[in-house]
């Protein structure tokens, strides 16, 4: 099958690589028919965040059960499915207590990191991270119920309540589906964009009637967003002062965003003297997926995604991410298609 790889100089590169088939009883072999490229992605590619050379990247995606192991219960041939990529060990002293987002053996099962993920055309998984795309879902949006799970997760640890104002700090992907999910509960919602770009694809999408103007976008240095957060999402992962800024009094702000690079500056006494809670969610835990696979038929998500590339077109699809150096976003979410000649999907 085709895959794309990651190399040692840190790019992407189309290889041939082996169909994957079920080795474990529980396992699924997926036939991928869409599969997002996440802001990971993109990091791991500017050497941001690591991940093993060789592997098929990717962790994102959708697509129709291939074949299945003897031990197989919930699935079959041909069934439509979300791959919920955080895997986890069940067996380790955080999984026993549920904490399976802290999986204290994660070495190896971290899906387009160290285990070949989702930009090819097969994907192996065990069932357990396997979900169903409701009937009345198509993949367009289904693609995006990965990034809404983790977009609950950190609204969940920010403890949003309906009736609050949200600031989502960075309005790409992962800022919008954010920023979608918080009206949801009920919130009203200020996201922040500098890209002018971003900014305007941000305004598009939440002028549409169904929001009710309860998303507005902003500049960073839009005074309306001073010490107005009950809650404050860096959806971007190097902002923590800025988003301090926006934080009202006794307000949460939650980081979000990976950036293995960034260091921050804050000041104890504001903290303590303003109440605020500064709140890291980890990665979501796997109980929140079916809560997103569920609110997703609510939210159009597949709105965020503005480009699909063919896995070949890889190049140009991290273009448009501006994860190529000299080049700037023209792009919110990217979705890579593999080819499959002659399938209906
Ligand atoms: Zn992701
Ligand atoms: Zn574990």
């Amino acid at each position: 099958m085709k895959a794309l790889t990651l190399t040692a100089e840190r790019t992407l590169t189309l290889v041939d690589h082996p169909k994957p088939e079920p080795l474990a009883a529980d396992d699924i072999v997926i036939r991928v028919t869409q599969s997002g490229i996440c802001g990971t992605d993109r990091s791991v590619l500017v050497g941001k965040f690591p991940a093993e050379t060789g592997v098929v990247m990717g962790h994102e995606a959708v697509g129709f059960v291939d074949s299945t192991g003897p031990g197989v219960t919930r699935f079959a041939v041909g069934d439509r499915v979300i791959v919920n990529p955080t895997l986890y060990c069940g067996n380790c002293a955080n999984c026993l207590e549920g904490h399976w987002n802290f999986c204290g053996r994660k070495a190896g099962t971290e899906v387009g990191l160290d285990y070949d993920g989702s930009f090819a055309e097969f994907i192996r998984l065990p069932e357990l991270f396997c979900h169903a795309v409701p009937e009345d879902m198509d993949f367009d949006r289904a693609v995006v119920v990965e990034p809404l799970a983790c977009a609950l997760n950190n609204i969940e640890a920010g403890r949003l309540a309906a009736g609050e104002t949200a600031v989502i700090v960075g309005g790409g992907p992962m800022g919008v589906v954010t920023a979608m999910a918080a009206q949801l509960y009920g919130a009203t919602v200020l996201l922040v964009e500098p890209d002018p770009v971003r900014g305007r694809l941000g305004q598009e999408i939440f002028d549409a009637p169904e929001f009710g103007g309860r998303v507005t976008v902003h500049t960073p240095d839009d005074p309306a967003l001073a010490e107005r957060g009950d809650l404050v999402v860096d959806s971007v992962g190097n902002l923590l002062e800025q988003s301090i800024g926006y934080a009202a009094v006794r307000g949460r702000v939650v980081v979000m965003g990976f950036n293995s690079n960034a260091s921050a500056t804050v000041r104890p006494l504001a903290l303590l003297q303003r109440g605020l809670q500064i709140i890291g969610a980890g990665d979501y835990n796997s109980m929140i997926f079916p809560k997103a696979v569920e609110l997703a038929r609510q939210l159009p998500l597949e709105r965020v995604v503005t480009h699909r590339f063919a896995l070949a077109d890889h190049e140009e699809a991290f273009k448009a991410l501006a994860a190529v150096p000299g080049t700037e976003y023209t792009a919110l979410k990217v979705v890579l298609v593999p080819p499959h000649p002659g399938a209906d999907a």
